[in-house]
C-alpha cells in the first residue's frame, strides 16, 4: 500500500508548495521508498519546472513531460495513459521481457519497443495493455520461472516450453 503519498499531498498540495520545499523535510517524508535524496532533489525540480514553464500544471505533450525532471519517457507514458486518459504505453521491464518473449518484439531498448508496440494495440488501448503484460509477468510468465501450463498464451507464445 503507498503510505507516503497521503502524507506528501498533505504537506505539500501544490507544485509551489513543493518546489519551496525544505529538502530535508521531503527527504524524510520519502525516506522508505529508496533513494530519497535523488527524489528529494527530482520531485522539488519537477514542481519549480510545473511552475516556471507550465504554470503550474503537468503538461499532456510527451515532449513536454520529457523535459520535467525526474521524468523518463516511461513515467511519462503512465502519466498520459492513467492520469489523463491520453494514447500512453509504458515500458517496464516486464514489457520489455514479455514483449521479446512473445515475438512482438525483438529490439531491446525500450523506446524502440514502445514505437514497435504502438501501431500494435489501438491508441486508446495502450495503457491497459502495458497494464496487462505487467500483471501477466508477475502473476504468471514470471522471470526464470514462467508458468507456462498455467499460460492463457500458450498457444501462440513461441517462447512456451510445454
Ligand atoms: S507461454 Fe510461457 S513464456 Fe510464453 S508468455 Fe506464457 S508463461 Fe511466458
Amino acid at each position: 500500500m503507498n503510505l507516503v503519498t497521503p502524507v506528501l499531498f498533505d504537506r505539500f498540495p501544490t507544485p509551489t508548495d513543493l518546489a519551496t520545499a525544505d529538502p530535508e523535510e521531503l527527504e524524510e517524508i520519502i525516506h522508505s521508498t529508496g533513494f530519497f535524496r535523488a527524489k528529494a532533489r527530482s520531485l522539488i525540480g519537477m514542481a519549480a519546472a510545473l511552475e516556471d514553464r507550465f504554470d503550474g500544471a503537468v503538461p499532456g505533450a510527451m515532449a513536454d513531460l520529457v523535459t520535467i525532471p525526474g521524468v523518463g519517457r516511461k513515467t511519462a507514458n503512465v502519466v498520459r495513459s492513467v492520469a489523463m486518459d491520453l494514447p500512453g504505453l509504458p515500458v517496464d521491464t516486464h514489457v520489455l521481457r514479455l514483449s521479446k518473449l512473445l515475438g512482438l518484439t525483438s529490439e531491446t531498448d525500450p523506446v524502440k519497443v514502445e514505437l514497435e508496440l504502438n501501431p500494435m494495440v489501438p491508441a486508446g488501448e495502450r495503457g491497459d495493455f502495458s497494464l496487462r503484460l505487467i500483471l501477466h509477468g508477475r502473476r504468471v510468465c514470471i522471470a526464470r520461472r514462467p508458468r507456462c501450463s498455467e499460460c492463457v498464451l500458450a498457444w501462440f507464445c513461441p517462447s512456451a516450453s510445454i
